[in-house]
């Protein structure tokens, strides 16, 4: 579903992302460790482009992300993307926020993409906010309409950038739930966290990033009681 290939990135003289072979098939969960400053964020962010690549290739369902135009916004329509900063529409409604997207992109009329909206936010647990602003909802309560306006679009593959790391303690769960749900429903997803319960028990696969590079790719099993590389070593002993 998601495929690189010798994928290199710089920004200046750093090399944030050296020759990056990464395969992941439809419906699985991978979760990415790894320092402050390894790369994850650029690894997701250039998988829909937000960030260009160098060097390399990088295709999604099959097909290579172009570099612009409108090949990309409907390539990229494929693919969501969740950020610590939640990035909702401040002055739009919650449930305005999730059918924008579908109304615009995917040519989706204003009733049916309410409906689905509607559903989404029950999904999540938050229909009763839906004509709330953002400003008005907690920080798990806007996580959670920023996955379902990201799911509104249909992807393909969701990419989650440490979607708890800004949000009190009381509400990480709830956003964990929202995430392990998906999992389950056969979502395919590449996940930056720092939680290692999650990681432990929604992962198919961990992939440690240390500099730039794919040091481990194994099971969350393999990865959390008998990591190869002294760097994931070390990395789990500052963490556990
Ligand atoms: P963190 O855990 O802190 O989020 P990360 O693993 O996500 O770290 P990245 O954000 O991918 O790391 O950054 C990788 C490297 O690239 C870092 O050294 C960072 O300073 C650098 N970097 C990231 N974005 C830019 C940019 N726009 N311009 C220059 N350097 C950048
Ligand atoms: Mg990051």
């Amino acid at each position: 579903m998601i495929r690189m290939q010798a994928v290199n990135k710089h920004f200046g003289p750093l090399h944030v992302l050296k020759d990056i072979e990464l395969e992941v098939p439809r419906g699985q969960v991978v979760i990415v460790l790894g320092p402050s400053g390894s790369g994850k964020s650029t690894l997701c962010r250039s998988i829909n482009r937000l960030e260009t690549i160098d060097s390399g290739v990088i295709e999604v369902d099959g097909k290579a992300l172009p570099a612009e135009g409108k090949a990309l916004a409907r390539l990229r329509a494929d693919v969501g993307m969740v950020f610590q900063q939640f990035n909702l529409f401040a002055h739009k409604s919650i449930v305005d926020n999730v059918l924008l997207a579908p109304v615009k992109v995917r040519k989706v009329s204003q009733s049916e993409a309410r409906k689905t909206a509607m559903e989404l936010l029950e999904r999540v647990g938050i229909a009763n906010q839906a004509d709330k602003y953002p400003a008005q909802l907690s920080g798990g309560q806007q996580q959670r309409a920023a996955i379902a306006r990201a799911l509104a679009m249909r992807p393909k593959v969701m990419l989650f950038d440490e979607p708890t790391s800004a949000l009190d303690p009381e509400m990480v769960q709830e956003v964990l739930d929202v995430m392990t749900s998906l999992a389950k429903e056969g979502m395919t997803m590449l996940v930056v966290t720092h939680e290692m319960g999650f990681a432990r028990r929604a992962a198919d696969r961990v992939i440690f990033m240390s500099d730039g590079e794919i040091v481990e790719d194994s099971t969350p099993d393999e990865f959390f009681t008998a990591p190869k590389s002294g760097r994931a070593k070390d990395f789990l002993a500052k963490i556990l």
